[in-house]
Order: C-alpha cells, then structure tokens, then sequence
C-alpha cells in the first residue's frame, strides 16, 4: 500500500555575506535527513538580500510578501552589508516579514554541546538555556523623533509600545515552554528604572502566571540577570524578555555557549496562520564571508528547528544527534571553534554523522 509521503515548501533566502555560505550547507542535510526519514522539502530561493537593494533600490520586490505567504516555512540566512545602512535592511525585509506573518515569538536556545569549549571558566552542570524573544513590538518601534534639531537643545525621543495582548500571548507561549522543561519561568524586566512600561510587563507577567500554578514564575531585573547568565548560566531554564532584553540576552546566551556561529533561532507564529521563519542568530559576519570558513552549525540547526515546527520532530532530533556527534568527535572544527576546517568539511561532517544517528 502506499501512504502518502509528506511534503513541505520552504522558501530560501540566503541573503548576505556567509548566509551565502552556510545556508546551502543547511538545505544539503535537510535533503539528506528528509530521504532517511522518507518526507520531501522543495526549496525555493529568492535573493532578497543587500545585494538586491543596491540593484534594485528596495530590499525585496512589492509582491514579496505574498510570494513567502504560499510556503509553510522560511529558511533565512543573514541580511547586512557594510554599505547599506542596518535599518534599511532591517526594516525592508526582516521586520516586515516579522509583522506580516505575525512572527511574535523569538525563540532562541542556548545550549553548550558536548566538546564545545564555553568561554566560562565554570559552567557547572551544563548550559541549556531557552530565551523566548517578544518579537512585534517592545522598544523596536518606529514611534518617535527629533525635538529642536540643530539647537543646543536637539533631543530625541523614543517610544517603547507594550500593548496587554502582545505582552500576554508571549509570556503564555514562554509558560507553555517553561511546562515542557523544568517547570521554571524568569521573565527579564526593569521595573526599577523603566517605570511605566516594564511595570506594566511585571503586572501581565504575574496576571499570566496566577492562572498557571503548576510553572512557577519569578522577575528579574535585565542587569542582574545579564550578570547572571555568565555567572549561573546552569540555574537558569526558560527565560522571557522583550524585543530589546531578549536581544541582547541572547547575544550573551549565544557567546557563552561557545561561539556566536553555533547559535539558533526561530521566528515563530506560534498559531500557524501565516510562516515561520528560521535563521541563526549570527549575522552576515562580513569580516570572514566569501573564505569558506564560516560554521554552519548555527544555520543547520535553526533548519532542525524548522523540521520540528514543519511535524517532523524526529528528523530534527536526528540533524542534533549528528551536529552533537561530530562536535563531540571534535576532529572537524571550524577556526571559530579554535579548528581549521571549512563550511565544507563541517558539513560533510554532519552528512556523515547522520546516517550513523538515524
Ligand atoms: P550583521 O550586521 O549582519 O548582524 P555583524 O557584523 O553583527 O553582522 P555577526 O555576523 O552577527 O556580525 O557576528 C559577529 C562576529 O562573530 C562576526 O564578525 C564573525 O567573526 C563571528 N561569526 C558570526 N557568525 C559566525 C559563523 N557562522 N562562523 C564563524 N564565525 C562567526
Ligand atoms: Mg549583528
């Protein structure tokens, strides 16, 4: 008899610098792992990126976002370049497809795997940190401006929006993960200095948390607990913050695990009605694109997270088991890692190691 296999449409934009280099490293194993696991993945590139702004003057074309709207995820490499500015790149694709597809949870685990050296001298018993990133709103915001520019007394203005359904829907998907793990939520807040707006994500926060018993919740103030990531990163499980607090605890999130090259990310709508999209947390790194150096392992595993989110949870886990295998190996390492092989040789590495875990 014949079942059906399952089918998946991926949109792919490898973007710039050595998103141009690791993001076809990701397609290889996830065209390798779907064959074990008998599934298919048709992949689509578009080449909206930096590059196409300097040819075209916009960042991707007007129907762009009804293009990426027909697949059922988006694999995303990085978007920068040094010549054009970051909130032209920023703002011309990555935002607007954040906010068309209703992109509001940024997660990001932080994980030390095994043969991986953490710049920490003691990291006790492991890393395995999920940071939840409120990814719609928050201080990213275009509301603003310049008061009396050109006079002594030139200021400027930013506003911050929390609005109760944005601030609550992620804080209930961070509980929901919390649940899955250890059962133990720390949301970031800076309710000491910011006093209008992070009281106002402390009150939701503990609005959420009184109808969840069973997770336990607890507030910590963003400075302290950026202390905390390098001194206790053991003690923490699941953590929810801001669009600005996530940011940038999961740049630390993503050193202390051993390189900024190995660290995942998803942009998810959590409800499905529109695409995810998965794209490391590394940028387009332009001081080492174009060597064939970069590591791929950032790339490959924000593609596991997106096998996961597609309903193949298990192929997923296999392209882990194979990333864990080789780094455990530690015979094939990338210079980030303090090794001398290539994108190339780290994902034939990973190629081979699949078909030992599946
Ligand atoms: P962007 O402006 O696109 O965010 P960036 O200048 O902020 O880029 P990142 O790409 O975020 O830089 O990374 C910071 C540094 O970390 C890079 O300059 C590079 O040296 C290193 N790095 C980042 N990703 C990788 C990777 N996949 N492999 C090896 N090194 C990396
Ligand atoms: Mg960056």
């Amino acid at each position: 008899t014949d079942v059906p296999t399952a089918r998946y449409s991926v949109a792919v934009l490898p973007g710039d610098g050595i998103g141009q280099e690791v993001v076809p490293a990701a397609i290889e194993v996830v065209e390798a792992v779907a064959s074990l696991h008998g599934f298919t993945v048709d992949f689509r590139e578009y080449p909206w990126s930096c590059a196409y702004y300097q040819q075209h003057g916009v960042m991707m074309p007007s129907d762009g976002l009804a293009l990426l709207a027909r697949h059922d995820a988006i694999l995303l490499g990085a978007v920068g370049d040094p010549s054009v500015p970051d909130h032209v790149s920023l703002w011309g694709l990555l935002v607007p497809i954040r906010r068309a597809f209703d992109q509001y949870v940024n997660l990001r685990p932080a994980v030390l795997l095994p043969g991986v050296r953490s710049p920490l001298r003691d990291t006790g018993a492991g890393i395995d940190i999920l940071v939840v990133r409120e990814n719609s709103e928050g201080e990213y915001s275009q509301v603003g401006g310049r008061m009396f520019p050109g006079t002594p007394h030139e200021a400027a203005v930013q506003q911050a929006v929390f609005s109760r359904r944005g601030t609550e829907r992620v804080i209930e998907y961070a509980v929901e993960q919390a649940r899955r793990r250890s059962g133990r939520l720390t949301s970031a807040t800076k309710s000491n200095g910011i006093i209008h707006s992070m009281t106002f994500w402390d009150e939701v926060f503990r609005d959420v948390m009184d109808r969840h018993p069973d997770v336990s919740g607890r507030l910590v103030h963003v400075d302290a607990l950026a202390a905390r990531f390098v001194s206790h990163p053991h003690e923490l499980d699941v953590v929810v913050g801001s669009n600005l607090f996530g940011d940038i605890l999961t740049d630390i999130g993503a050193v202390v695990v051993g390189s900024m090259g190995m660290a995942p990310s998803a942009n998810l709508n959590p409800e499905r009605t529109a695409p995810s999209m998965f794209e490391p947390v590394h940028g387009s790194a332009p001081d080492i694109a174009g060597r064939g150096t970069a590591n791929p392992v950032g790339q490959i595993w924000s593609a596991a997270l997106m096998l996961e989110h597609l309903g193949e949870p298990e192929a997923g886990e296999t392209v882990l088991g194979a990333v864990r295998r080789v780094l455990e190996d530690g015979e094939v390492r990338t210079p980030d890692l303090s090794g001398t092989a290539t994108t190339r040789d780290m994902t034939d590495a990973v190629l081979g190691a699949l078909r030992s875990v599946a």
